[in-house]
C-alpha cells in the first residue's frame, strides 16, 4: 500500500471507530424521523436529546437547551454573526468587530454584511498572531452589535485571550461570538468561564463525522433564524435532524474531553520534535505564530526561497499529507491572509507549510517527515534563481 502520513488534522480528521459504532444504528435500524411520535422516531428524539446534554456538559453550558445543532461549523458561524446583527438592526446595531485572522466562515460573512451596509472593524494581530483585548475595547462603539473572535487559529494555531475579551464585551453589554472550531477537542472549552454568548464547534475537527456542527447560544440571547422551515431545534433551525451525525458528534466530543490531557501531551511532543529537527537541519526557516499561546498539534513554518505548492506536491509524492494553510489550496494565488497579518512578506508567506498532528501519528513519522523535508527543500532551492542570487550576494 502507498505510504500515508496524515499531518493535516486541522483540515479534518478520520472518524474514530467507537464513534462510527455509536452512529451505525441510526442508518438502517433507527431511521425514524426524530419529530415523529411512533417508537423509532421517539428513540431518535431521545438520542438527539442525550447528545445535546452531553455536548452541553462538555463545553460547560448551563443547560442542554443552549445547544443548537447545525450542518457545519461554517453554518454555526454564519448563524451567530448574521443572526446577531439582524436581531440588533431594529435597535440600531450595525457594527461588527472581528479579527484580521479569522477563518473564511467568519471573514467572508463579515465581508458580505459589509456589502449589505454594516460596518466592520478588523482588529489587527501582533507578529505572534495574537489579538490585543485593548484593541477590541477601543473599537467598541454605541452601535456595535457583535464581537466575533476565534479561540484558536486554524493556520498558525494561536490561542486568543478569549476570557479577557469576554470581560470587555460583558462590561460594554456587547454580544460576543467565538469560533472555537479549531480549539474543540484540543484544549478545554468552558463557555461560562470564557464569558462568551455564542460559540461554534464542528464535529469533523475532533474525530467525529463531517456535516454536523453546534452553535451554543447562551440562554436569553436572541438571534434571527437563518434557516426557515419546520419546528426542529425549538423552531430556530429547521431541517430534519442528522441523528447519526449528532450522535457521532456527541460521542467524539465526550471521548476528546475524557482523553484530552493524554492526547495533547502526545501531539505536543510530536510537534515539538518536528519543530526542533526542522530548525536544526534546514537553514532559512521561520516558525510562524506564538509557541506559548498555541494549540498543541499545530506547526506552521516558512521556508525562504521555496514555493509552498511545489513543496506540498513533492511531500504528497512521499506519502505526506500536509497543507499550506492558505487560500492557495483553493485555487487562489494570494498568500494566506493570516501570514500577511502577522507581517510576513508575500514571498515568504508563499513558502509556508502547516503541519497538524493527530492521535495516530508516530515519532518515526516525524523522522521520515523531516528527512523528506530536508531533501525536498534543498532540491527546490537548488532550482531557485533567487536562492542562487542570495548565495552569491552572501559569499
Ligand atoms: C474548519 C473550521 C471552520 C469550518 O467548519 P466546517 O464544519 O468545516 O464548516 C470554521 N472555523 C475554523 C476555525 C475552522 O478550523
Amino acid at each position: 500500500m502507498e505510504k500515508l502520513i496524515y499531518l493535516d488534522h486541522a483540515a479534518t480528521t478520520y472518524v474514530k471507530p467507537e464513534v462510527f459504532e455509536a452512529m451505525k444504528p441510526y442508518f438502517v435500524e433507527e431511521y425514524g424521523n426524530a419529530s415523529s411520535i411512533y417508537s423509532i422516531g421517539r428513540n431518535n428524539r431521545k438520542a438527539v436529546e442525550e447528545a445535546r446534554a452531553t455536548i452541553a456538559r462538555c463545553i460547560g453550558a448551563s443547560e442542554p437547551g443552549e445547544i443548537y445543532f447545525t450542518g457545519s461549523g461554517t453554518e454555526a458561524d454564519n448563524w451567530a454573526i448574521k443572526g446577531a446583527v439582524y436581531a440588533a438592526r431594529k435597535k440600531g446595531g450595525k457594527h461588527i468587530i472581528t479579527s484580521a485572522i479569522e477563518h473564511p466562515a467568519v471573514l467572508e460573512t463579515c465581508k458580505y454584511l459589509k456589502k449589505e451596509g454594516y460596518d466592520v472593524t478588523f482588529v489587527p494581530v501582533n507578529s505572534e498572531g495574537l489579538v490585543d483585548p485593548a484593541d477590541v475595547e477601543k473599537a467598541i462603539r454605541p452601535d456595535t452589535a457583535l464581537v466575533s473572535i476565534m479561540y484558536a487559529n486554524n493556520e498558525i494555531g494561536t490561542i486568543q485571550p478569549i476570557k479577557a475579551i469576554g470581560e470587555i464585551t460583558w462590561k460594554h453589554g456587547v454580544l460576543f461570538h467565538c469560533d472555537a472550531v479549531q480549539a474543540a477537542g484540543s484544549i478545554p472549552i468552558d463557555v461560562k468561564d470564557l464569558g462568551v454568548d455564542l460559540l461554534s464547534i464542528s464535529s469533523h475537527k475532533f474525530y467525529g463525522p463531517k456535516g454536523v456542527g453546534v452553535l451554543y447560544i447562551r440562554k436569553g440571547v436572541r438571534l434571527e433564524n437563518l434557516i426557515h422551515g419546520g419546528h426542529q431545534e425549538r423552531g430556530k433551525r429547521a431541517g430534519t435532524e442528522n441523528v447519526a451525525g449528532i450522535v457521532g458528534m456527541a460521542k467524539a466530543l465526550e471521548l476528546a474531553v475524557a482523553n484530552m490531557d493524554q492526547y495533547s501531551k502526545k501531539i505536543r511532543r510530536l510537534r515539538d520534535k518536528a519543530r526542533e529537527q526542522i530548525l536544526n537541519r534546514i537553514p532559512y526557516v521561520r516558525v510562524n505564530g506564538s509557541m506559548e499561546h498555541r494549540l498543541p498539534g499545530n506547526l506552521n513554518v516558512s521556508f525562504e526561497f521555496i514555493e509552498g505548492e511545489s513543496l506540498l506536491l513533492l511531500l504528497d509524492m512521499k506519502g505526506i499529507k500536509a497543507s499550506s494553510g492558505s487560500a492557495c489550496t483553493s485555487g487562489s494565488l494570494d498568500p494566506s491572509h493570516v501570514l500577511l497579518a502577522i507581517g510576513l512578506p508575500h514571498e515568504i508567506a508563499h513558502g509556508s507549510l502547516r503541519l497538524s498532528f493527530g492521535e495516530a501519528n508516530t515519532e518515526e513519522e516525524v523522522d521520515y517527515l523531516v528527512n523528506c523535508l530536508a531533501e525536498i527543500v534543498e532540491r527546490l532551492r537548488s532550482m531557485s534563481p533567487l536562492y542562487e542570487d542570495f548565495l552569491k550576494a552572501n559569499k
